[in-house]
């Protein structure tokens, strides 16, 4: 029998409430940590092309600015919740200060089907949620960025509609924006470039050879793709599996991930590849292989399939892959994990330099975006290790020690608690 899906937020809050409990925190500390500070909960009338109009429901989650503006993506998705939106916000005040980049956490999220909307039911659909929450939202307040199904176009017509509300171009309120209109070099792969330089730092740690490295990856979106072309490229690792909603695909000998997403681009899912054979996605994560990485959606290590994963290192890219119960049996079975908000927190991090960018009104070259993203995320997956190393506690638990500290030390010093 199947069991309930584990509640995101909740998985959240056991994950703080662990930590809480080693580092000793202060009762109002963890009391406010445990909750987000704002959320909004709106419906976005939208004009289809149909000439109805349906009603969408959206969310703006706002968890904590003590160390700045609050920062993080809007999801477009069918089974978005106001608890999933809650647990990535949270999340996202972890990452940025786990990175010791100065943003808070939030999250966004409009319940809808972008597979199934035209272009211009997209658009409408983007001010709509724009014209909802503007007020809430600002280069000073609050941030959003790209996430699941959203794309630097939705950012573009985002930071067009706030502009005309305030009457000026404001390219500040959001990032991962085009180029062309205030976009950062080099934020396009970021999240997967920042993960692999978590992936270089624990290779080493544990004298892995990447060169000799195989590699599976579940999602091929935004971060698994690129993901895959940078460690086929960069680290000339061998990527033997991918997978997408649809299903996996599988080469002992590796595939070139660059044919892969041309497949992809032609015919909607990476499945049926002439490269490889089919695999489902529960035997991609099963495949003995050095390097596991989840780029996909939430909780898909559990329990269940966890005493069955072969992989050294799991490196999540995605946000949540893998339930509390799954990190135990992970950790007990000598994994390596480089958790979610470390891992794949490339992305906010070149989106930091985006909103610095975009506010200064003067653009860096993509050398200056990737050196500076590298140095970030070294020193953040060195500060992680050492803490686990010194506590002997997971790297999980690591990250969430120095970013719960980093955090609540701002709130003190602000003077909140
Ligand atoms: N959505 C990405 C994340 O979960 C990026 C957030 C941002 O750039 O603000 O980290």
């Amino acid at each position: 029998m199947n069991k309930k899906p584990p509640n995101l937020f909740e998985m959240a809050q056991a994950q703080l409430d662990e930590v809480a409990s080693i580092l000793n925190l202060e009762p109002s500390v963890h009391a406010i940590l445990r909750e987000p500070m704002r959320e909004f909960h709106v419906s976005i009338p939208v004009k289809m092309d149909d000439g109805q109009t349906k009603v969408f429901k959206g969310f703006r989650v706002q968890h904590n600015n003590a160390r700045g503006p609050y920062k993080g993506g809007i999801r477009f998705h069918p089974e978005e919740t106001i608890d999933v939106v809650k647990a990535l916000a949270a999340w996202m005040t972890w990452k940025c200060a786990v990175v010791d980049i100065p943003l808070g956490g939030g999250k966004g999220g409009v319940i809808c089907n972008p597979k199934e909307m035209s272009s211009a039911e997209l658009e409408r659909l983007s001010r709509g949620y724009i014209d909802a929450i503007w007020e809430f939202i600002g280069p000073d307040r609050d941030i959003p960025a790209p996430d699941v199904y959203t794309n630097p176009q939705i950012m573009g017509w985002m930071m067009d509609e706030y502009s005309k509300r305030k009457g000026y171009c404001a390219p500040g309120v959001i990032t991962g924006k085009p180029l062309n209109i205030g976009g950062s070099l080099g934020r396009g792969d970021a999240t997967a470039r920042g993960g692999v330089h978590t992936i270089i730092e624990a290779a080493k740690h544990l004298d892995i050879d990447l060169s000799a490295a195989t590699v599976a990856i579940q999602g091929y979106g935004n971060a698994g793709s690129n993901a895959a072309i940078l460690m086929h490229d960069l680290t000339k690792s061998k990527i033997v599996a991918v997978s997408d909603s649809k299903g996996g695909i599988y080469n002992r000998q590796g595939l070139d991930p660059h044919k892969v997403l041309q497949h992809k681009a032609e015919t909607g899912s990476v499945i049926n590849v002439r490269q490889g054979e089919n695999i489902s996605n529960s035997e991609l994560l099963e495949l003995k292989v050095d390097i596991l990485c989840p780029a996909g959606l939430e909780t898909v290590l559990t329990e269940e399939n966890a005493p069955r994963i072969k992989a050294k290192i799991v490196a999540e890219l995605a946000n949540g892959p893998t339930t509390p119960e799954a990190d135990e049996v992970l950790y007990h079975n000598g994994v390596f994990g480089i958790p979610d908000f470390l891992c794949n927190a490339g992305g906010v991090t070149v989106s930091y330099f985006e909103w610095v960018q975009s506010l200064n009104r003067y653009y860096w070259d993509e050398n200056e975006v990737h050196q500076r993203l590298s140095k970030h995320m070294t020193k953040a997956f060195q500060d992680v290790l050492s803490e686990h190393l010194k506590r002997k506690v997971n790297m999980r638990s690591a990250a969430y020690i120095i970013a719960v500290t980093r955090v609540a030390e701002a709130m003190k010093l602000r003077g909140w608690v």
